[in-house]
């Protein structure tokens, strides 16, 4: 069992190739947009009715239970009604149709300079809407709020899982917005230093960014290795700081912040608007013409599919997100949010698994420390005292386990469903 140390720094390929070089490509706008009315598991209360006319920026829904984000249109156009589809962390969900005009017009939008109050940016990154772009997310406001404590800002531009490059691209498009959105991140914070994390492989972006921050002496740039999974906060904050949490990272004295996130927050302070495009990969051997594609929040899947020219073959595994982190998903109907960075499309696999061969490899991998092969043994007896002892919830669901297993056994799966079953006892 190994946190953070020994066999798990496992080297994954990257297949980063196939879309880092290449140019952004901007999906063509589309006749209905859809906006889910979930985010995650939270349900979100509908703001407009059928026939209501909105602009691009109009706030259409709203998560209001212990975290508030507001959710907006990206185009202009007319409420046609509601409809149930299913989102991209594969739950069924009532979505708001929007017809769109093509007239893209504008609410009356505020913006933010860049000398305003803690207190003022972090209501604004809150009136935003803005989330993590890492593909949590989670409220970016939230972690501003309380920072009592915090030593270091620490930005996350590793993008560890293979496939996924839009974070790379957004930094290369949009170097002077990741340098406001970081210094203001930072201000916010109240830390005494920033670290950017990035691949040391790297060498000549790393050079790039270091030359931005020359004159910023509390602002340094970090070479992390190009392991799995680097990026997750906790295997990165230990990295970096060589520091231990329990829940959050502030308890390491540090906040941690995606680099899209903090490029998205400068964008809306320059230009007012929330995020209603998006920068998203879509790669794998399943696609036909990997790419990064610039789209309209709430376009379906499908037209990113037919900008990248189809599907190579009939049999794909679609996947929102990554392939060791995202979610597969049966269709491509599902639509791009703003906090959506990734599809990966594979071709099927039949995988034959095996009995369990007892090697322990799941357990040496795993960055949490747990034991996956127990907790799928435990699961199987529903053994809620055992599956508690067993720590099932510190699971990332970083897919490692599956991965490295000889047995080409779905042990991620089976502590997904451990997790669920405590969630429906009450024990989360
Ligand atoms: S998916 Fe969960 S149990 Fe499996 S290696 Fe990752 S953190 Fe560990
Ligand atoms: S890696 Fe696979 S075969 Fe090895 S102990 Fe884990 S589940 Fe069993």
């Amino acid at each position: 069992m190994s946190l953070l140390l020994g066999p798990m720094s496992k080297h994954l390929p990257g297949h980063k190739e196939l879309t880092s070089h290449k140019e952004i490509i901007k999906c063509k706008d589309v006749d209905k947009i859809y906006i889910p009315l979930a985010m995650g598991t939270a349900l979100l209360e509908k703001k407009v009715s059928e026939g209501d006319y909105v602009k691009v920026g109009t706030v259409v829904a709203l998560r209001n239970d212990h975290f508030y984000v507001p959710v907006f249109s990206s185009v202009s156009g007319v409420v046609k009604g509601f409809e149930k589809r299913m989102t991209s962390s594969t739950k069924m969900a009532e979505h708001i149709v929007i017809e769109n005009d093509f007239k893209y017009v504008v609410e009356d939008l505020t913006t933010l300079s860049e000398d305003a109050s803690k207190e003022e940016v972090v209501n604004f990154i809150k009136e935003k809407g803005i989330v993590g772009c890492g593909g949590a997310g989670f409220p970016t406001y939230f972690k501003f709020v309380k920072t009592d404590g915090c030593q270091t800002l620490l930005i996350n531009a590793v993008e560890c899982e293979p496939y996924l490059t839009s974070d790379y691209l957004n930094m290369k498009e949009n170097l002077e917005d990741m340098v406001l959105g970081i210094k203001t991140l930072f201000r916010i914070s109240g830390a005494s230093t920033c670290k950017i994390a990035i691949k040391k492989t790297k060498k000549e972006f790393i050079e790039r960014i270091k030359e931005l921050f020359k004159n910023e002496t509390n602002i340094e740039v970090v070479g992390v290795s190009d392991v799995y999974p680097m990026g997750w906060e906790r295997t990165l904050v230990y990295e970096v700081l060589k520091k231990r949490y329990d829940k959050l990272p502030i308890e390491a004295g540090c906040i941690v912040s995606n680099v899209t996130t903090a490029i998205k927050t400068a964008q809306a302070m320059r230009t007012g608007l929330p995020i209603v495009e998006k920068i998203v990969t879509v790669s794998g051997d399943g696609i036909k013409s990997p790419c990064n594609v610039l789209v309209r929040v709430g376009t379906p899947v499908s037209h990113l599919v037919e900008l990248c020219q189809g599907y190579t073959t009939e049999n794909i595994q679609l996947i929102a997100g990554g392939p060791m982190m995202g979610n597969a998903i049966t269709n491509d109907n599902f639509v791009i949010t703003a906090s959506d960075n990734g599809l990966t499309v594979l071709k099927y696999q039949e995988v034959k698994s095996m009995a369990c061969l007892r090697c322990g490899a799941c357990v040496d991998h795993c960055p949490s420390a747990i034991m996956p092969v127990n907790i799928n043994n435990a699961e199987k007896t529903k053994n809620v005292d055992r599956l508690l002892k067993l720590n099932v919830n510190a699971c990332i669901e970083c897919g490692m386990c599956t991965y490295v297993c000889p047995s080409k056994l779905d042990v991620t799966e089976g502590v997904r469903r451990a997790k669920r079953f405590l969630a429906l006892k009450g024990k989360k």
